[in-house]
């Protein structure tokens, strides 16, 4: 049937609910479906719900930002991480983080010129984890900018205009605490950096010594599936996978309208993950 095993819903940025995501994951035609929303497991309950009624297994997940001793910033999935255990802990700081992120995001668009509330911006997060496509959206809605694409590029991408940074988690602290409890780590969309706008092309040996380092952090997995991969990041993951024995998973990164190019299902092979990603993801956990 196929399954995706990277997406996110409203208790992140993303525009689908949880049911709704898996109500979308039944007309695409999955077989089950990871919601992978970022710095929370808000979404999992209804999910689960929406799954054993809908007939769609569902992965419980989370995207974590993490950003390492040199700056360089990642996103790190993790995969069935027991509930109220020490990563959960940790998120109510990373929420915090980006609470006052927001704020300060919120004022220098306002010294720009560019004000948005953050009353509106709560109503467009509909209750979820508040990230910068809300923001994006908000000033897209106030006729600022014409896409969220242009909404980073002009004032909400790193080092742009409009920017502010948060404490995040190291990898290797986010690692142990995913492994803590009895989940899954695997590094998304190593080649796309948060901060990497584009296709440019990629340094595969600078990302390969990198890797060797996340693999002495103890990552267990890499994706090598991805929406935005060129065939060249695609080959070069899966080598990677083979190479050093890491489990590769992946999915499409679907959002909804902040990401309208990107559909549930559909990663660089235009093609769903296939099932046997899943079974080894579960032949990983609790180890
Ligand atoms: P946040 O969680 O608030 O840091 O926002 C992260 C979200 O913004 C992720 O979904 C990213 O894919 C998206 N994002 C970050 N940087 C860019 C960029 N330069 N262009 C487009 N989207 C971006
Ligand atoms: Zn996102
Ligand atoms: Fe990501
Ligand atoms: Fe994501």
């Amino acid at each position: 049937m196929g399954i995706d095993l990277h997406a996110h819903t409203t208790a992140s940025d993303g525009s689908f609910t949880p049911r709704e995501l898996v109500q979308h994951a039944t007309v695409r035609g999955l077989g089950a479906v990871a919601v992978t929303d970022h710095d929370t497991f808000g979404g999992h309950e209804e999910a689960l719900a929406a799954g054993s009624e809908l007939g769609v297994e569902i992965v419980p997940g989370i995207e974590l930002s993490v950003k390492d001793e040199r700056g360089d910033k990642s996103h790190l999935l993790g995969y069935y991480v027991k509930r109220g255990g020490a990563l959960e802990q940790q998120l109510d700081f990373l929420q915090a983080e980006r609470k006052a992120r927001n704020v300060v995001i919120l004022d220098k668009l306002a010294s720009l010129g560019v004000p948005v509330s953050m009353a509106r911006v709560e109503e467009i997060s509909r209750g979820g984890v508040m990230g910068r496509p809300h923001i994006a959206q908000a000033l897209m809605e106030r006729g600022y900018v014409q896409s969220v694409q242009e909404a980073f590029d002009r004032f909400l991408a790193d080092g742009s205009a409009a920017a502010a940074s948060k404490e995040v988690l190291h990898p290797a602290e986010a690692i142990d605490l995913i492994h803590d409890g009895g989940g899954v780590a695997i590094w998304a969309h190593p080649t796309r950096p948060p901060s990497k706008r584009g296709a440019e092309p990629v340094d595969f040996e600078a990302w390969e010594a990198k890797l060797r380092v996340w693999i002495e952090w103890g990552v267990d997995g890499l994706e090598i599936y991805y929406s935005q991969y060129t065939p060249a990041e695609a080959s070069w993951t899966a080598q990677m996978a083979g190479k050093y024995g890491l489990l590769g998973t992946g999915g499409s990164d679907f959002h909804g309208v902040s990401k309208p190019l990107i559909e549930l299902g559909v990663t660089h092979t235009g093609e769903p993950v296939p099932d046997s990603v899943l079974a080894a993801l579960k032949a990983r956990k609790n180890r």
